[in-house]
């Protein structure tokens, strides 16, 4: 049985492995030079490779695809896919919020590992696959050449950073079998805002929630951000953004002091207040948050910073609890697809066997990893999905 897979990243290496083994002859085109280009810059090079928890839990950070995704997380659960790569000789650590990292961390490591797990594969490197037909078998075209296999596997990625060689290219290929492709959006991208925040480019928030309603559905997420010169970036932004891509109407508003109620806060001002009479109201904003950031909130509370503490009257007071509890920001869309950590979106994934993962309209083709309509929060989630897919795709082929 000779297979041909488009795409050498995370899901396509795996996937090659596994069939290897299994006695298939194996096939792998990249139009890169080289494999794993985007699994080099994970994890800001150092991979984190999955999240060591339970399916169940795994699931909930599934933001498209949780029900399609079932049956591969259960059976490839981030257990085993620690055990598969420890197997392998990649000795691995858990680290904050069960992520996986390789010991050494070193994306590089995960990328050898796995090339080394496909021995005996045929690597095609710098064949960027231009089509695939079938006639009774697939012909796969690369400008180099045509190929014949008895089934192909598109493992193309996403769309986002495009410089790895995830352009969505695979989407095209998917398309000229009859797939629908679900509109693709960036996801775990930073956030635009219509607030002239670039006087606070670089200001890092820590222990802040931010809140968002979006097409009235609630989202809340607390953690760390930063200001970019046009918006605002950082763990809980980018699992915003994945939440709100495809809203039409975005409210979002920070909680500067997410532990305190404002009955608690007003008591602190209150006190702040009386003991700073004479000084001015920059300097109470001094104790609250970043200095950076005392001037743009003051704004929104519509308090002139030079104020005297003494001639700030009781709504006014009033009203910096409420801004320090609901700071407004001002939305103004997504940063472009581009800068997406992954693609939301892609090949529908009712057109695919979430047991086999082999496409419903066209048999012997096959779909893993991000192509997928597919993803997830930050923590390692994304690189598991691509895991699991090829895991079960192989089990099953
Ligand atoms: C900056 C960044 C950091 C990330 N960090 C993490 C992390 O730490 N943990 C995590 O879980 N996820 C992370 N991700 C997401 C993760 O990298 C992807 O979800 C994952 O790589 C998807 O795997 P894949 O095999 O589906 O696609 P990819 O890894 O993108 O591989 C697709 C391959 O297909 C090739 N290709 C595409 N079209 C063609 C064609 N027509 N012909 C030939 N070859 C083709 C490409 O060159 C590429 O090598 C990160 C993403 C980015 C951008």
């Amino acid at each position: 049985m000779k297979v041909g897979i488009v795409g050498a990243g995370a899901s396509g290496l795996m996937l090659a492995g596994l069939l290897k083994k299994k006695g298939f002859d194996v096939y792998v085109f990249d139009k890169n030079e080289k494999c794993g280009k985007k699994l080099y810059i994970t994890g800001k090079g150092r991979c984190n490779l999955t999240n060591y928890c339970s399916p169940d839990e795994f699931l909930k950070n599934v933001v498209r695809g949780e029900k399609f995704l079932r049956s591969a997380i259960y059976n490839f659960p981030p257990s085993e896919c620690v055990k598969f790569f420890n197997d392998l000789g990649l000795e691995t650590k858990v680290e904050r919020g069960n992520r996986v990292f390789p010991k050494s961390d070193k994306s590089s490591d995960v990328i050898k590992t796995l090339f080394k797990f496909c021995e005996g594969v045929k690597f095609k490197f710098c064949e960027d696959v231009k089509s695939i037909t079938f006639n009774g078998d697939f012909c796969l075209r690369t400008k180099v050449k045509e190929y014949h296999f008895d089934k192909v596997v598109i493992a193309t990625g996403g769309a986002s950073y495009s410089s790895t060689g995830s352009d969505g290219s695979g989407y095209k290929l998917a398309k000229s079998f009859g797939h629908s492709v679900e509109e693709i959006r960036s996801a775990l991208c930073p956030i635009k805002l219509k607030d002239d925040v670039s006087s606070l480019q670089g200001v890092s928030l820590k222990n802040v929630a931010i809140n968002a309603d979006a097409d009235k559905k609630k989202i809340h997420f607390f953690g760390e951000m930063m200001f970019t010169d046009i918006g605002i970036t950082g763990p809980i932004v980018l699992s915003l953004s994945s939440l709100i891509n495809r809203a039409l109407n975005v409210q979002i508003s920070l909680d500067l002091k997410p532990a305190l109620d404002e009955k608690t806060l007003d008591a602190r001002l209150l006190r702040d207040f009386d003991e700073n009479k004479n000084k001015n109201f920059l300097f109470i904003l001094k104790g609250l948050m970043p200095q950076a950031l005392c001037k743009f909130f003051a704004k929104k509370c519509e308090i002139f910073v030079d104020k005297k503490v003494h001639d700030i009257t009781k709504e006014e007071r009033l009203k910096v609890v409420k801004t320090l509890k609901n700071l407004p920001l001002s939305y103004n869309g997504l940063y472009p697809l581009e800068t997406g950590i992954v693609t939301s979106g892609g090949v529908k994934t009712a057109e695919i066997n979430p047991k086999t993962f082999e496409s419903k309209l066209q048999n012997g083709l096959y779909f893993v990893g991000e192509v997928l309509d597919l993803d997830a929060l930050t923590g390692g989630f994304n690189l598991q999905i691509a895991f699991a897919t090829s895991y079960m795709c192989a089990l099953n082929m």
